[in-house]
């Protein structure tokens, strides 16, 4: 498995429980609570099991773990332990370790605890500053637990807290987003991912669409509230590194890097997706056989040099920094000009990307009409 240069893997835990199921969410997580110890117990033993088989195939210590979900922070302080200690058995002793938090189901204590076994990264969905709207989503907290939370997260000692916020939702005004924004970035967490509703099949919105008793924000006003995150955000302190990301200096997401720049991360636990080695693979999504440690990998796929040309151009573009067009060329023994000489010159024509420092990144204006760049490039 060849890693690009200075580059370690990362690893994905999945934790497919959360206190309720939110209305926009087609994650792959199921309604667990208190009541659900023995399930908790099964699982949790399943994924040390899976880590003693699968994280030897490593080709190097992970310096990123990301444990996420599904809400991590439902299962019992116990579980939590025994596989971020497994873990750690995996990666290096300066890892980048995250844990996502549901502000409804953290304690002070809990997250001291946290802190004190390694976890040195919280990323927590604040998704909005009204009530209503946590509502109209379906989440699980109020605004006010969750400032409860971010208290407790800064008093336990984590200092590099990633929240996330949603915007285009129902109802939502500019204002209330602006609102939003300000308020999160007034409690100058290192990290922001600022995310469009979207509304996706099997999931409670996706009905209520359907039936015609839910409207989301229209397309312009959705790039209102997009341009306004990029444009505040900016103003308040944040760079804007990716599509939906931004962060203080120094804080960008060390493991969602991982997956823009294509580097090998080794996924964990139920539906959990892997890359390397040039192979994509995913896990049973079936909770019953992973319980009962089938562990096969599902789905695999060579990936083809056009595959791996079309994720470098996909990922690459989402990130600020755009694409090197020399580790292009050493890469794919050909020029991104030569592979791309049609849409390149038409998209640069629009303004839609640019080149510039030996890199080609989207231009704002190409931001605004990113499916339609990415399919002038990938669909020639
Ligand atoms: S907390 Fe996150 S993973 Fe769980 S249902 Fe809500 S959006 Fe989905």
């Amino acid at each position: 498995m060849a890693l690009p240069d200075g580059s370690a893997p990362g690893i994905y835990i999945h934790i497919p429980f959360c206190l309720k199921k939110c209305s926009y969410c087609d994650f792959l997580s199921f309604p667990a609570g208190p009541g659900s110890g023995e399930l908790f117990r099964s699982y949790t033993d399943a994924l040390i099991h899976e880590m003693d088989e699968r994280c030897g195939l490593l080709p190097a210590p992970a310096d990123t773990i990301y444990v996420g979900g599904g809400t991590p922070t439902v299962l019992p302080l116990e579980s939590l332990s025994r596989i971020l200690e497994k873990s750690f058995a995996f990666a290096t002793p300066c890892c980048e370790v995250t844990i996502e938090a549901n502000p409804a189901t953290i304690s002070r204590d809990a997250l001291a605890a946290l802190r004190a076994l390694g976890a040195n990264r919280l990323s927590v969905g604040m998704q909005s500053i009204f009530d209503d709207k946590l509502k109209i989503l379906g989440r699980a907290h109020t605004f006010g637990q969750f400032l409860e939370s971010y208290e407790d997260a800064l008093a336990a000692g984590f200092d590099n807290i990633s929240l996330d916020l949603m915007y285009a939702l129902p109802g939502q005004t500019l204002q209330e987003w602006e609102e939003s924004i300000r308020l999160a970035a007034s409690l100058s967490p290192r990290h922001i991912s600022a995310y469009s509703l979207s509304i996706e099949e099997g999931t409670r919105f996706w009905d209520l669409a359907e039936a015609g008793l839910l409207q989301k924000a229209d397309e312009d006003a959705d790039l209102e509230m997009s341009h306004m995150a990029a444009a505040l955000l900016g103003e308040l302190g944040y760079e804007q590194y990716e599509i939906s990301n931004y962060a203080q200096p120094g804080f960008w997401s060390r493991h969602n890097s991982k997956y823009w720049k294509r580097i090998p991360t080794l996924g964990l636990g139920l539906g959990a997706h892997s890359f390397a080695g040039g192979k994509r693979w995913s896990n049973t999504r079936d909770m019953k056989e992973y319980i009962d440690r089938d562990f096969g990998m599902r789905g695999l796929e060579d990936l083809s040099r056009w595959d791996e040309i079309q994720e470098t151009v996909f990922l690459g573009l989402r990130l600020n920094e755009g694409i090197s067009l020399q580790d292009f060329l050493d890469r794919f023994g050909e020029s991104f000009e030569s592979v791309f000489k049609g849409p390149l010159e038409k998209m640069e024509k629009l303004g839609a990307v640019s080149r510039a420092g030996g890199r080609l990144r989207l231009a704002p204006r190409g931001r605004d009409v990113l499916n339609a760049v990415m399919a002038e490039f990938l669909c020639q």
